[in-house]
């Protein structure tokens, strides 16, 4: 570790619960409002709050109605250039979650960008606002990726492109149900294929189990612990799995094992 730091990037390591020798880290900036305050609805990344084999996710029964839409999704999607899958996920219709949103969450970020985040779905404020991570683990998220010199607004070497896995709010927060999952993934796929990232960083149980139950079957049987601290792959393009921010939130001693996960991530977006 570097020991010219600059103030910024020790606050940075000081909210992810990293010391760093030399001056005092300044108190981390923690949302407006403080971290304990109730928010209206559960927040999403509830890595915690449910046991991981109780949340299979988007694992198709052969030839189940849902197969067959999400294959019929997958052949549309399968072909289109970026601004055509911005159009076709605006007017998307897959799913029931058309009917509650006030706005789908594409994306945001740098399209060249080495680095693709992918959480969960859309909260309250991310609806509202048609873009991801915008609440209280919005900023913790930008926090941890400036920790790594990553900023959503950037292009080039800070460049980061961020996802959710669903593309659409689900009511109250709700966990997300195996049919969005499998109507969804293809416009993840199509993205991720349109991006060619370096590295996925999959944050939460849901973002891991959608990304990887083609290269780990079992995935939603594995605590998401267990699914840090190794390079996956989804579609050939390197996967770490990291804690959802929302979930750091409620759990800050885990933040030196995100960090980990984070440097872990650097390390594979930096191969040659
Ligand atoms: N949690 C997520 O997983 N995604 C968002 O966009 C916001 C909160």
């Amino acid at each position: 570790m570097s020991l010219d730091l600059d103030q910024r990037r020790r606050a940075m390591l000081g909210e992810m619960g990293i010391r760093v020798w030399g001056p005092k880290v300044p108190k981390p900036e923690f949302p407006a409002g403080g971290l304990d305050d109730a928010p209206p609805s559960p927040p999403r990344g509830g890595e915690a709050a449910v046991p991981a084999a109780s949340v299979a996710v988007a694992r198709p029964a052969t030839g189940s109605v849902s197969s067959s839409v999400a294959a019929a999704l997958r052949g549309d999607v399968a072909a289109m250039d970026w601004d055509t899958l911005q159009q076709s996920v605006a007017s998307c219709q897959a799913c029931g979650l058309c009917n509650s949103r006030k706005n789908t969450v594409f994306g945001v970020g740098d399209t060249q960008a080495r680095w693709l985040v992918v959480g969960e779905a859309p909260g309250e404020n991310e609806d509202l606002q048609g873009e991801p991570f915008v609440g209280q683990a919005g900023q913790l998220l930008d926090n941890m990726l400036k920790a790594v010199g990553l900023n959503r607004g950037a292009t080039g070497a800070q460049g980061v492109f961020i996802a959710n896995v669903l593309k659409c709010r689900p009511p109250a927060n709700r966990n997300p149900q195996p049919d969005e999952v499998v109507k969804c993934a293809p416009y993840l796929q199509r993205q991720v294929e349109l991006l060619q990232p370096k590295i996925i960083l999959a944050l939460g149980r849901f973002a891991a189990q959608a990304l990887l139950q083609a290269t780990v079957p079992e995935v939603a049987t594995i605590p998401l612990g267990k699914l840090r601290g190794q390079v996956h792959s989804y579609q050939g393009v390197p996967v770490v799995v990291s804690y959802h921010p929302a979930y750091l939130l409620r759990t800050p001693q885990d933040k030196a094992k995100s960090w980990a996960d984070l440097c872990l991530a650097q390390e594979v977006a930096r191969r040659p």
